[in-house]
């Protein structure tokens, strides 16, 4: 099987090569050229099996020029032993008999960006590998916090490999910021940058696009590449748990196996989402995929009307990595919702880009429909959800997760669907804790206090134990100081090189 651009302008490609780019070269997104499915048969052989059987098998069905060896490989390196703090990599835990939460957080960053950035290193240097590339892989990374650390816990030590992440010195959190520069590994960099994320990621964005500076790299043997969402080997780990936890409900005898069950996503970029979307293509009986939004709401708003927005203005919440206004991994859901039409892609994605504006047909516009529900809630809304759980079912929910719990109930309440569901919690209440501790503890108690102050007292108050990966940060050695301004970034990347 090949993959080919949501575009319709590159000439198909392997696997290996589309996850090598990245992009493809018409500016479109790579897609498998046809889709997979898996029956209910097979379905059920897979019953009981661990989380890294079923991603062998899943990965094996989309990246077909990778031998089973080779995806088994990848698959010990990111979910084997030590890896994950929870043996089933990514459980679920049932707060009653129809509704389940899927805990995407047990990697080593406590978010559920590892769920794709433990493997996807290992997919990119067997893919160099395989591609016959002889360069030293280069990933840069700008990050508003979660991405830069998950990159950096996957590509640490992998040979073959470097990773330069920049993050700006005022916009994370005091919790991302010592995760990051306390970051071990001996092919890592780490740069403050002096202005926000924008300044960030329009400063890398550059230097990608610098063709007399990638020469240069060249011909020092480097090649870059990137390690953000919409690179299909980021995609395309995430249809697992999908399946995963589909199986363990019905190993649990929660769910009969071909009952259809709702997922609730919290989402930013649409990556996580999609990868359900993919599962439910697939055959995984899913009844809907329900997308949480908070209050940057484009994708509410898409799948309510058709139209796509984003001339509006973009709003700091207490989920800050759903605050996105350009929803990438959209993309691939018109292109299979039109039936690969690559032109018709084309023409909506030029015009979000010259006028930030698009508007699909009625047809797919009802075909999204007929899949999708979405709605927002409000920090205020979040806030009072983390107690209301807390309250309720003694469970502890992060401000992402806590959107999409408000969500689900909004649409419980406006359908009368009581079709099981599993909620996405896409990270630990401790990573983002000062909001959740707010929810929990009250505000007087948080005003004035440390990060680390609130981990500890949010870890007392509900019994629930601080992560490895958060645990003793601030008293970790700070390895990584360099500092550049925002028109410096090609500079830093030069210097690192020469320098190593
Ligand atoms: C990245 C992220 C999201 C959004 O996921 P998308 O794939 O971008 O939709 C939600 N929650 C958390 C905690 C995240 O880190």
């Amino acid at each position: 099987m090949h993959y080919i651009s949501t575009r319709g302008q590159t000439e198909p490609v392997v696997s290996a090569q589309a996850i090598k780019q990245g992009i493809a070269p018409d500016g479109g997104l790579f897609v498998p050229e046809r889709k997979v499915s898996v029956d209910l048969n097979q379905l059920h052989k897979m019953v009981g099996a661990g989380y890294a059987e079923v991603a062998e098998q899943i990965l094996s069905l989309y990246l077909v020029d990778y031998t089973p060896e080779e995806v088994a490989q990848c698959v010990q390196g990111a979910y084997g032993e030590g890896k994950f703090d929870h043996r089933d990599i990514a459980p679920v835990y049932s707060l009653n008999e129809n509704l389940h939460v899927l805990e995407l957080w047990h990697g080593p960053t406590c978010a559920f960006k590892d769920m794709a950035l433990q493997i996807l290193p290992h997919l990119l240097t067997k893919a160099a590998q395989k591609t016959g590339e002889k360069d030293e892989i280069v990933i840069l990374v700008a990050t508003s916090g979660d991405t830069g650390k998950a990159a950096l816990e996957g590509f640490k030590d992998v040979p073959g490999t470097k990773i330069i992440v920049f993050f700006p010195q005022e916009g994370v959190s005091q919790v991302q910021r010592l995760q990051m520069i306390t970051q071990a590994g001996n092919n890592v960099w780490v740069v403050a940058v002096q202005g926000n994320f924008d300044d960030a990621q329009s400063g890398v964005k550059q230097v990608f696009g610098d063709l007399e500076f990638n020469q240069r790299l060249a011909q020092r043997h480097y090649k870059l590449s990137s390690a953000n969402s919409i690179n299909w080997g980021r995609l395309v780990p995430q249809v697992v748990y999908y399946f995963s936890s589909y199986l363990k409900l019905v190993e649990k005898k929660q769910l009969a196996m071909g009952e259809p069950v709702n997922f609730v996503v919290p989402t930013g970029n649409f990556g996580n989402i999609l990868a359900g979307y993919y599962a439910r293509q697939m055959g995984l009986p899913v009844k809907r995929l329900i997308c949480a939004a908070n209050a940057n709401n484009v994708l509410t708003h898409f799948i309510g009307t058709g139209i796509y927005d984003r001339n509006r203005e973009f709003l700091k919440t207490i989920s800050p990595s759903m605050d996105i206004l350009i929803s990438s991994n959209l993309e691939r859901l018109l292109f299979e919702l039109t039936d690969g039409d690559g032109a018709q892609v084309r023409k909506w994605m030029g015009q979000l880009k010259d006028t930030g504006k698009y508007q699909v047909d009625d047809i797919t516009k009802q075909r999204v429909q007929d899949i999708f529900w979405s709605a927002h809630a409000s920090d205020r809304d979040t806030l009072e959800t983390i107690a209301e759980v807390w309250h309720r079912h003694n469970y502890l929910v992060d401000t992402h997760t806590a959107v999409a719990f408000r969500v689900y109930n909004d649409y419980k309440e406006q359908t009368g669907d009581t079709t099981k569901t599993v909620i996405a919690s896409t990270a630990s209440p401790f990573k983002f804790n000062t909001s959740v501790a707010e929810a929990v503890l009250g505000k007087e108690k948080v005003i004035d206090k440390s990060e680390f102050a609130l981990l500890d007292a949010l870890s007392k108050h509900t019994g629930w134990q601080i992560p490895a990966g958060l645990r003793n940060l601030d008293q970790k050695e700070i390895l990584h100081k360099k500092i550049t301004a925002k028109d410096g970034i090609g500079t830093a990347v030069a210097d690192i090189l020469e320098a190593d």
